[in-house]
């Protein structure tokens, strides 16, 4: 052997990045996944003749996936057709007024004048403070491993440390929104930003606010074809560079000696590696991967996990001009809607409803005369006592009524369907409780206390995907594993 083997745990999509790098960096790299594909929580499936995407629907930051085709020597545009939404989202306000919200600055001022003259400079000066967000912590919060000392004492980052005052960390989303907004619909529409990693924006610090920037001011993109055409493009990439993928292999536990890593077992065998990269949840893997350290699972476990869903997948058989690609109709109290989930955790009684339709852009994905409906509303993280299989039933008439309440009524159109609830996110991706974006950002110290890029207890194992830092979303995935090869390849460098 000759030293530069690594073992990948999960296939989802911090897990490929950081296996496509090391491959491109000359490591010999197996992947298991324990289900039947790879993808994680970006999967798609098929029922009647509606094709859909069954989590991730929006894509941001592209240009992190471009720099990863990059990096492994293939070009992203032979491989994948990114294409700008627009409209964004349509936004639906309790009281029946509707925002078609959009990159295009022009457009976008516009349909905020529709709805409140007074908020169109509010808009420009938020944009700007957002933009100023994204510049002094982007390099620092999103591009480097926060956790190595030594990568963060570096003469560029300096001048972001004598600049954080600037990134608003002291008030909370919903408070700094509510500085620059006049008209509760906008302070509504932009306190949603917090959501995208699975915050709450009436507790997440107001620094979230980089995320409107992310997709204002960079924009929105869908993928020909799916999202699922991603995973598609890096199983590709990756079987080319030479990742040995093994679907359907669950490892059972990662083999160490007290001190450092030597492999992993799966079916119950050993699997002898150099480095273990675990793209699994990391919170789950120490609990149930990594035996003796029963302390470190105890401290990970108080960190809070992020929200969790239900998602209702519908092959309607009808048209909706109405909807655009994605859709949001609000909750009517915002702040019940959150209180309900992370205070209460339960299920908020009247929930807002997200509603993604790629036929409208892929007419492929339904039938000449229906819809490929994916809806997903925010839910509370798995705790005891709730009721998960009453509360899918329940909640499948709420969203019904409401729907048909606001113009929409597919009762009797659905011709297909499918039900996920936290109990099978966490079935099925071995998430934290149930989460989909790993931590909650919902304090001030969660950038810092999310977990590092490199295992605390053994070395030679790291960590990459939506637990680990820099988070959840499918960019800042990418970026994990980035950090997490890097550290991986010097380690390896530093031994030689
Ligand atoms: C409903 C939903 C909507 C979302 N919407 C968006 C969106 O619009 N835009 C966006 O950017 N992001 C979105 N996200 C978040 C985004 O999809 C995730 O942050 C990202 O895909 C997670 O990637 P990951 O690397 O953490 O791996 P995961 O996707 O969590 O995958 C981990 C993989 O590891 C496997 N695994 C776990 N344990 C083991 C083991 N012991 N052995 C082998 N395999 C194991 C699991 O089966 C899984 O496949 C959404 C997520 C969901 C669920």
């Amino acid at each position: 052997m000759d030293n530069k083997h690594v073992a990948v745990i999960g296939g989802g999509l911090g897990a490929l990045s950081g296996a496509i790098r090391l491959a491109r960096l000359g490591f010999s790299v197996q992947l298991f996944e324990k289900n039947e594909k790879i993808g994680g929580k970006v999967n798609e499936v098929a029922l009647g003749g509606y094709r859909f995407d069954t989590g991730a629907s929006l894509l941001t930051m592209p240009s992190v996936i471009d720099e990863l085709f990059d990096f492994a020597g293939f070009n992203r545009s032979d491989y994948l057709d990114l294409v700008p939404i627009d409209p964004i989202c349509r936004y639906f306000f309790s009281d029946s007024s509707v925002m078609d919200a959009s990159a295009d600055k022009a457009k976008m001022k516009n349909a905020i004048a529709q709805l409140s003259t007074d908020d169109v400079e509010a808009y420009e000066r938020f944009l700007k403070y957002a933009e100023r967000i994204h510049d002094v912590t982007a390099e620092i919060f999103m591009f480097t491993p926060i956790h190595e000392f030594k990568k963060l004492i570096k003469p560029r980052h300096f001048q972001t440390l004598f600049r954080l005052h600037q990134i608003d960390p002291f008030r909370t989303v919903h408070q700094s929104v509510s500085r620059f907004f006049s008209d509760p619909r906008l302070v509504q529409l932009f306190d949603r930003y917090a959501t995208y990693n699975g915050s709450d924006p009436f507790q997440a610090p107001a620094t979230l606010n980089i995320i409107p920037y992310i997709e204002y001011g960079l924009g929105g993109y869908y993928i020909k074809g799916g999202i699922y055409r991603l995973i598609d493009a890096l199983e590709t990439v990756a079987c080319e560079l030479g990742v040995q993928i093994h679907t359907s292999t669950r490892v059972e536990e990662i083999c160490h000696d007290g001190k450092r890593v030597s492999g992993v077992q799966v079916n119950g065998e050993k699997v002898e590696t150099d480095y273990v990269l675990c793209g699994a949840d990391a919170v789950v893997a120490h609990d149930e991967l990594i035996d003796g350290y029963q302390h470190r699972s105890e401290k990970l476990n108080r960190l809070e996990p992020s929200l969790s869903g239900m998602v209702f997948l519908w092959g309607v058989r009808a048209k909706h001009q109405k909807l655009a690609h994605h859709n949001i109709i609000f909750s009517s109290d915002y702040d019940a809607e959150f209180k309900q989930i992370f205070k209460n955790q339960r299920v908020p009684d009247d929930p807002t409803i997200y509603i993604a339709i790629t036929n409208k852009t892929d007419t492929g994905h339904a039938p000449a005369d229906g819809e490929n409906w994916f809806v997903l509303l925010n839910m509370p993280y798995l705790v005891p006592g709730q009721m998960w299989k009453k509360e899918k039933v329940r909640m499948r008439s709420v969203v019904l009524n409401k729907l048909k309440r606001v113009g929409f009524d597919i009762m009797d159109r659905i011709e297909v369907e499918q039900i996920y609830t936290p109990e099978d996110f966490s079935e099925l991706y071995a998430s934290n409780q149930g989460s989909i974006y790993g931590v909650s950002s919902n304090s001030r110290t969660t950038a810092f206390k999310r977990l590092p890029n490199r295992s605390r207890v053994l070395e030679r194992l790291y960590f990459a995907g939506g637990s680990v830092h820099p988070g959840g979303g499918i960019p800042l995935v990418i970026l994990s594993g980035k950090m997490a090869a890097m550290l991986i390849a010097e380690d390896h460098a530093s031994k030689l």
